[in-house]
């Protein structure tokens, strides 16, 4: 078993001396980040990287993500300890309240993650991705998309993933293939991805896919590429996803074994 132990005092003087928590605090909007709520906070997400997600990382490691009878699951133990991140509202933590996140300041979330990745980096990349996928959606999302999306991404009902690489596109997403092509109100994407950290699984009851891909008029810059995003179980889906949820293959990375990821 892997033993962790969170180095509070350490990340009280980075927050405190260093990164100013006491002055962020001060700012508009998170008046009540005092630090001795964020001292708890911390303390409390030190309890569980410790109690529930290092218990969980070599077991997780030998055991792996599987994929039977269609479906993606993880290593025992990971639903339960997913339950009490979702639950304890810990991947909202720094969401805004106007979504029902705790709305403390990003800082605050960056040591809680860095718990988390200490103690079991392959559990703690699928709160990692949701709160990216909440924050990209956050940024450049209409306001439909954000009721929609981000509610249920910062309480964990949902997942969130970045589809970015393709076989022949890794580091140089200038290269990728996917296209998006828009149909009405939607996108309808073709394409391959590979290496979707937490692609599939069975953790959430869906999996907003945040997918980088190519319009027709984009020029050759990756910058130019917008995002698409594809809910796992689609209201309305689009004739580019339903075969896309067929294809559905395991991979397994020689590092994080226990990270379930999907090729599609
Ligand atoms: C565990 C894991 C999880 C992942 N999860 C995701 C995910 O969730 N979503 C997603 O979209 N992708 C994911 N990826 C993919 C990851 O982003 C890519 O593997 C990464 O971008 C590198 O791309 P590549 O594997 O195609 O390697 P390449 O880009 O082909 O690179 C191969 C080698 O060439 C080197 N290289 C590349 N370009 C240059 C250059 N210009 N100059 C010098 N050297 C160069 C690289 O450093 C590397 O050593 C994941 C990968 C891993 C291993």
């Amino acid at each position: 078993m892997t033993a962790y132990t969170a180095p509070l005092r350490d990340m009280e003087f980075v927050l405190r001396e260093l990164a100013g928590i006491d002055d962020v605090a001060a700012l508009p909007g998170y008046e009540e980040a005092s630090w001795e709520l964020v001292a708890s906070v911390l303390e409390e997400a030190g309890r569980i990287a410790s109690e529930v997600l290092a218990p969980l990382n070599h077991s997780g490691d030998r055991q792996g993500a599987r994929l039977t009878d269609g479906k993606v699951l993880t290593a025992d133990g990971w639903d339960a300890a997913y339950r009490t991140l979702a639950d304890g509202n810990w991947i909202g933590l720094s969401a805004h309240p106007q979504y029902g996140g705790m709305g403390l300041p990003g800082v605050v979330n960056v040591a809680v993650s860095e718990m988390w990745q200490a103690a079991n980096m392959a559990f703690a990349l699928c709160p990692m991705l949701s709160q990216g996928a909440y924050n990209a959606i956050k940024e450049c999302g209409s306001a439909e998309q954000k009721a929609a999306f981000l509610p249920k991404l910062a309480s964990g009902q949902w997942c969130g993933t970045m589809n970015l690489t393709e076989a022949g596109a890794g580091s140089d997403l200038g290269a990728i293939r996917t296209k998006a092509v828009r149909s009405g109100d939607h996108y309808l994407i073709s394409g391959q991805k590979i290496f979707i950290t937490y692609g599939e699984h069975g953790l959430a009851e869906n999996i907003i896919h945040l997918v980088l891909a190519r319009t027709p008029d984009a020029p050759p810059a990756s910058r130019a590429s917008p995002c698409s995003s594809c809910r796992r179980f689609c209201s309305t889906p689009t004739a580019a996803w339903v075969p896309a949820m067929t294809s559905i293959a395991c991979r397994w990375n020689t590092k994080w074994g226990s990270t379930p990821a999907r090729r599609r």
